[in-house]
């Protein structure tokens, strides 16, 4: 029997005028983007976090400090990779991916295909073990005033020996 483990991130970033709007590694047009250390690429902060939980090997904070010069302005596509190999060293694969949005506008909906395909592109898997959901806040919190943008993400990983 493979063995499995399921891993859960979340992440939040502000959103502030003149930074890029980067949602799952793909630039949305949008008035603002995410404030942070690296591009502030909240969905693959999540996904990162739920991968690194799922094998135990800490999280994206310790991974990569935001202390250390080497990730300002990092892509964030790098930061998921490092953190996929290290799992993957672990005796790792993944299942499946799974993501919660919070996003009160742009809509992400017709972007959704494009930001599946970058995400599992940098994992490295087929799009059918990846999925992205996008919702609202209904005009409430800091998501819902447009300040935020926040993401939930689920993985499972399945044991590498294992057929996946
Ligand atoms: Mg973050």
């Amino acid at each position: 029997m493979p063995e499995v483990r399921s891993g859960l991130g979340w992440d939040l970033h502000r959103l502030v005028a003149g930074r890029p709007l980067m949602v799952g590694g793909i630039e949305i047009p949008h008035d603002r983007g995410e404030d942070g250390h690296s591009d502030g690429d909240a969905v693959l902060h999540a996904i990162t976090d739920a991968l690194l939980g799922a094998a135990a090997l800490g999280d994206i904070g310790e991974m990569f400090p935001p202390s250390d010069p080497a990730w300002k302005g990092a892509d964030s596509r790098k930061l998921l990779a490092t953190a996929l190999a290290r799992v993957r060293e672990s005796g790792w694969e993944i299942g499946n991916v799974d993501a919660v949005i919070a996003l009160e506008r742009p809509k992400i909906l017709s972007h959704r295909e494009a930001i599946r395909d970058s995400i599992a592109e940098t994992l490295g898997v087929g799009r059918e073990r990846v999925f992205v959901k996008a919702k609202t806040s209904e005009g409430v919190d800091a998501v819902g005033s447009g300040a935020a943008i926040a993401c939930w993400a689920t993985c499972l990983l399945i044991s590498a020996e294992a057929p996946v």
